[in-house]
């Protein structure tokens, strides 16, 4: 109390200050000391998040590889403590005059209260609830074929791997069946209380927050104004695919001129279609199927610790360190074999402890593996740019930018100068067939996740806040799928169904738009690159040939950029790379990368005569 009043004594001094214009130093000198304060404070705050945070990931690890009781209950009960404090900490802010602080601590300031605001009841709720949904994901068992496949991990291969549509069918609805119906009820819950934590905040719900986080005025109509750039790319791979299966197709579960059945896009979610590539262009010369390079790489690897080792070296080859000793031996990369039932979905996690950063997978030797290795270790070098930061600025620009940089590598490494190198292609065939393929590889995977994506959070947003009721989930799901994506569900489906629950994302209510964003963003970043190494369209040369490996000066300026963490705002990051006055995030770059596809697909619709869109 005291301490209050000699605070508000002290702005009104300094208000006199400012207000009279006297001689400098002595206002100077107050600032300096007022400054100085709140940096000790600061730390003192930074410190014990810090601290909190390593607690949180720790037990957060010991449940996603070995789920207890006991672990659940600790996680809990630190949530609870983290709540408090954290609300503890929202009432100690407001005594600082935020406007009499220097740029940086205004900025921590204001990254130290925001988020929800929960009770100890809520938060015990919400765990529990959390908690079991992610068991109910990973532990769920489908019976396929007279086979039975545990969690996400082996029913998304089958999917990936079996190109006849009835087992698809059993595949896709399976898995539906198991996860959907007892999750629904759980997931209301989740959103309900978190809506309740984000309210206490003096926010409408939860989108509202998730949006904030990014950073974007006005994010609906930019991720909108973005998606009107690439969608006549979708569209035209949409119509290629669909004209290509419906041409195979005996079964006539495929039309040539209906939205496509969302089982037989080579994906449990219709996300990621590369592995119909083979089935695509059946008399291309120059197609290296999936298949192939998954060879290559079961041929001259044989544990999952090499393919790690193969993932890092493009990140060494920019100049980054190799990942500390205690990421190789803290890690779980492959899927244990003493009965434990780990999160099996690939993550990358920061303990926030000097060095100390994992990755969660149950990996396999295979060309998806590898790629994801690519991804999660953009994360773990995010993690270790910023590491030196104060906690409150060690995080990514934005989550879009977290998500970007790992698959900024994958599109430097899978070139075909870079595929060459891997050994996945045999020759240096470098003609115009081997650029279509291997764009339309890349095309496949990286896409069909911009509609995706669109489709997921649009829905969220309107569950969170309130537009889209429990009793049309399913249905306004079906929706926006067919809006944005063009696909339908192979069967009918009514509100007994809860089809969200089939991805990872909703059920561990992760934010997705970020995966949109990412998708545009890592294409800009990629150009940056190719800039700094001098390759790219401004040198002449297109960007989906420029290779980056081994370029010490693309490194430093990625370094350059991570090493910020948030401490700044997610422009001034995009400047470190790009070197333009006012970067926006831009679709342009993407569209220039798949240039040369687009025009090709144009042009095989238009001569195989196949419809063109969806509505
Ligand atoms: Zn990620």
């Amino acid at each position: 109390m005291g301490m209050d009043h000699r605070l508000a004594l002290f702005h009104l001094v300094l208000l006199f200050f400012v207000t009279c214009q006297v001689s400098p130093s002595p206002r100077n000198q107050q600032f300096e000391d007022y400054r100085n304060s709140a940096d000790k404070w600061l730390s003192i705050v930074n410190r014990k998040l810090e601290q909190a945070a390593n607690r949180h990931a720790i037990l957060s690890w010991q449940i996603h590889t070995n789920r207890t009781a006991e672990a659940v209950n600790e996680l809990s009960k630190e949530e609870r403590a983290r709540s408090k404090f954290n609300a503890e900490l929202c009432e100690e802010r407001k005594r600082w005059a935020v406007e009499l602080l220097s740029r940086t601590q205004q900025r921590m300031m204001a990254r130290l209260c925001h988020g929800t605001q929960l009770n100890e009841n809520q938060t015990k709720t919400l765990v529990e609830t959390t908690t079991r949904l992610q068991a109910i994901y990973s532990e769920a068992v489908v019976n396929v074929a007279g086979h039975n496949y545990t969690g996400e991990s082996e029913i998304k291969d089958v999917m990936a791997k079996t190109r006849d549509y009835s087992t698809l069918l059993e595949a896709w609805s399976g898995w539906r069946n198991a996860v959907g119906p007892p999750s629904k009820e759980l997931f209301h819950r989740m959103i309900e209380i978190n809506n309740l934590g984000v309210q206490a905040a003096g926010l409408h719900d939860t989108s509202e927050l998730w949006k904030k986080e990014l950073g974007i005025d006005n994010l609906e109509k930019v991720v909108d104004d973005l998606y009107a750039t690439v969608r006549p790319l979708y569209v035209q791979l949409h119509a290629f695919v669909r004209g290509r299966l419906s041409a195979i197709d005996k079964t006539g579960v495929v039309h040539s001129d209906r939205p496509i059945p969302a089982h037989v896009l080579g994906n449990m979610w219709a996300q990621n279609w590369e592995p119909l590539l083979p089935l695509l262009l059946p008399n291309t010369a120059a197609l290296s199927g999936a298949e192939e390079a998954t060879l290559v790489l079961r041929k001259r690897f044989s544990s999952f610790n090499q393919l790690v080792e193969v993932a890092q070296d493009f990140f060494l080859s920019l100049g980054f360190q190799p990942l500390p000793s205690s990421f190789w031996t803290r890690s779980q990369f492959v899927r244990p074999n003493d009965g434990r039932k780990p999160v099996c979905h690939g993550s990358a996690t920061d303990f926030y402890s000097k060095e100390d950063v994992r990755l969660m997978m149950c990996g396999e030797i295979n060309e998806d593996d590898f790629y994801t290795l690519h991804h999660e270790m953009g994360h773990l070098y995010y993690f270790l740019a910023y590491s030196h930061q104060p906690f409150l600025f060690r995080s990514g620009a934005s989550s879009a930018f977290h998500e970007a940089i790992g698959d900024t590598i994958i599109y430097a490494a899978m070139t075909t100068q870079h595929r060459l190198r891997l050994g996945f292609l045999s020759t240096n065939t470098n003609n115009k067939d081997q650029e279509i393929v291997d764009l339309l590889r890349q095309a496949l995977v990286k896409i069909p996740i911009l509609p995706f994506s669109l489709a997921l959070e649009k829905w969220r947003w309107g569950v969170m806040a309130g537009q889209i009721k429990p009793n049309e989930y399913n249905q306004v799901w079906w929706k926006f799928k067919l809006k944005y994506q063009g696909i339908v569900p192979p069967i009918e489906r009514s509100e007994k169904d809860f089809d969200p629950a089939s991805k990872f994302h909703i059920i561990s209510n992760t934010p997705y738009i970020r995966y949109f964003l990412s998708s545009i963003l890592q294409v800009q970043i990629f150009q940056a690159l190719c800039e700094s190494s001098q390759q790219g369209p401004r040198f002449g040369k297109p960007l989906n040939q420029c290779d980056i490996y081994g370029s010490i000066k693309a490194g430093n300026r990625l370094r350059e950029m991570l090493s910020l963490g948030s401490s700044h705002p997610w422009n001034v990051a995009l400047k470190v790379l790009t070197h333009e006055e006012n970067p926006k995030i831009d679709a342009q770059p993407l569209m220039d990368y798949y240039q040369p596809l687009h025009k090709w697909l144009v042009m095989e619709n238009r001569r195989l005569n196949y419809t063109v869109g969806f509505h």
